[in-house]
């Protein structure tokens, strides 16, 4: 218990009221009883001394005062008390001095009851007498003269010192009752309110364990009384604080986790425009060091224009969001977007989210380029087309085998321009095709094989042989029948196309458990290391101003590319080994699980 305590200072009012109470219950019964007992003594002196005065009137007239000093002397001592009669101040007789002493006392004009027995006819007073050494009640009377004894005042000593005996006594048994009262009275409130204590600091023991996170705390001993409603109320709140904090913490669960886990860089700032926070995918952009935190996004990032948007903010804070595009040094663009919010404090804070777009540029751009290219491919064909079908109406040639040329050469790029459309359309298809494929297993061998029919007679004009070095089986691999005939077509034609008049195709398959790789090589002029990885670009073609009405547009191996990427497999370029003399182009795809 704790000095300055609610319960110290209960204990302290309840006890000094305690006091207080029993020390005035002390004062008055003691008093009153003292007054009591004097005044009993004082009624019976008084009734002894009238009855003195009788006897003094009735007795025979004294001869002396001796004879009256020796009556006095023998009633006194029959009586207990000590009796003295004083006219004008002399002490005449008193039962307790020889009658040869009575001279030697002083006057007793002066005793406070003789001076108000002569002045009121009775007085009466306690002191200490110097005679007797001891406290004494002394009570007088005036008496007028009788029996020879002159007018004079009777006084009776009664000895006060039994009185005073029994109020010390009563005194010493009131206060040992006080005190075993007051004692018992102190262990009772200590019970009490160190019972009623007990249920406040279950109280405050609950809410520090709240405090400290313990929501599932309660009040299980529901104490009676007043306490009751507040326990029940306590219960509840702490319910609720249970809830609410689970649902707090639920929903910090779920921010962190998108925090953590999302594509975009995310950036919190505070109100000074110093960083608080980073997710791991800021930190993959930005290569962010954890010292990083209080310092400025410029200091951390180099990045002058995310400064500049914060800088904006800080210097006007209004609504809506803010943004900025960036190119990082590794060619990825980013779009910083820049939101407000105020936090408890009421303090506006910066949120920056870092979106890579790079994606969606490239993809822009790849369709500017596409439709560049797509209207470069068709109208060199077509202004050619519109040339020399003009010719023919304007300026007819007179020799129909010129005119025949001329149609010749209409055809051919009208055919150009129909393989250009077909191959675009195939790339769009295989394009649209890769969202919703259902990979299933098809036979390599089967595809390659159809392949390299389809293709033999073309290649047979040009004396132009094949040679296949597979292993044994099926050479099963997941992909879909027309996108891997397809990819073998294109390989095999670009091979035939560009091989030399009786040169030696070789097509191969390797199993290395997963997956098969399978390869087309010839003995053409090959590809250079440079433009190994742009001949798979669309329409790109080394020598892209060629028409030779093969329908060459430069989209045959992006469409492969493509194909193979929908079946999850990669094609290359693979034409450097010192044995090899052309092209050699190779793609796996994964075998059935
Ligand atoms: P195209 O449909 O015009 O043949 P491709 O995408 O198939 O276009 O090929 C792109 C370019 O790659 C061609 O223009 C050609 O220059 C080059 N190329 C493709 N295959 C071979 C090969 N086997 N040998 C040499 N060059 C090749």
């Amino acid at each position: 218990m704790r000095l300055g305590s609610f319960q110290m200072r209960i204990l302290l009012w309840t006890w000094a009221l305690l006091l207080a109470v029993l020390g005035v219950i002390f004062f008055y019964s003691t008093s009153v009883v003292e007054k009591e007992l004097v005044a009993d003594i004082e009624i019976r002196s008084k009734s002894e001394i009238e009855s003195i005065k009788w006897l003094i009137r009735d007795h025979a007239a004294f001869a002396d005062e001796r004879d009256f000093s020796e009556w006095v002397d023998a009633f006194g001592y029959s009586l207990g008390s000590r009796i003295t009669y004083i006219a004008d101040g002399r002490v005449v007789a008193d039962s307790d001095v020889q009658f040869g002493d009575l001279g030697d006392l002083d006057d007793h004009s002066a005793r406070p009851e003789v001076v108000a027995a002569l002045e009121h006819g009775w007085g009466a007073n306690v002191r200490r007498s110097d005679t007797l050494g001891k406290d004494m009640l002394y009570v007088a009377s005036k008496m007028e003269a009788a029996s020879g004894v002159p007018e004079g005042v009777i006084r009776l000593a009664v000895s006060f010192s039994t009185v005073s005996e029994r109020l010390a006594l009563l005194r010493r048994n009131i206060l040992w009752i006080f005190v075993a009262t007051f004692g018992a009275a102190l262990v009772l409130s200590l019970i009490m309110s160190n019972n009623m204590t007990r249920e406040i600091r279950s109280f405050s023991a609950l809410a520090e364990s709240i405090g400290r996170g313990e929501y599932s705390r309660r009040l299980r001993r529901v104490p009676g009384g007043e306490f009751k409603p507040l326990a029940e109320s306590v219960n509840a709140m702490a319910q609720s604080i249970e809830r609410s904090m689970r649902i707090v913490h639920d929903q910090k669960g779920q921010l962190q986790a998108i925090f953590q886990g999302m594509h975009e860089g995310v950036l919190t700032l505070d109100g000074e425009g110093r960083i608080e926070s980073f997710n791991p995918a800021l930190d993959e952009m930005f290569n962010m060091p954890e010292s990083s935190k209080g310092r400025t996004p410029i200091e951390v990032s180099r990045r002058f224009e995310i400064q500049d948007l914060v800088d904006s903010i800080l210097a006007d804070p209004g609504e809506g969001s803010r943004s900025v595009q960036i190119d990082l040094l590794d060619d990825r663009t980013v779009e910083v977007k820049a939101e407000t919010y105020q936090d408890q404090n009421g303090v506006r804070k910066i949120i920056l989210v870092f979106h890579d777009i790079t994606e969606m540029k490239r993809s822009e751009k790849g369709l500017r380029d596409f439709v560049a290219n797509a209207s470069h491919q068709l109208r060199t064909p077509l202004t050619s087309i519109k040339g020399y079908t003009e010719t023919l109406i304007d300026m007819p040639p007179a020799d129909p085998e010129a005119a025949r040329g001329f149609l010749e050469t209409v055809l051919k790029n009208a055919d150009h321009m129909d393989k250009v459309i077909s191959s675009m359309l195939a790339l769009a298809k295989s394009e649209q095709m890769g969202k919703r494929l259902e990979l299933k297993p098809v036979s390599g061998r089967e595809h390659l094989s159809r392949a390299v029919d389809d293709l033999t007679p073309w290649a047979s004009e040009r004396s132009i042989t094949f040679e296949t070095r597979t292993p044994e089986g099926e050479m099963m691999v997941m992909g879909e029948t027309d996108g891997l005939l397809h990819v073998f077509h294109n390989l095999i034609n670009n091979a035939v196309k560009y091989s030399p008049d009786g040169g030696r195709i070789t097509v191969s398959a390797e199993d290395d458990g997963e997956s098969i790789v399978f390869c087309v090589e010839d003995q053409g002029p090959g590809i250079s290391r440079e433009l190994s990885t742009k001949v798979f670009e669309r329409f790109y073609r080394v020598d892209e101003n060629t028409i030779d009405g093969s329908g060459s547009a430069g989209l045959g191996l992006a469409i492969c590319r493509r194909i193979v990427k929908n079946f999850g497999g990669e094609i290359w370029h693979d034409g450097y080994g010192e044995d090899i003399r052309g092209a050699r182009f190779c793609f796996r795809l994964d075998k059935p699980a």
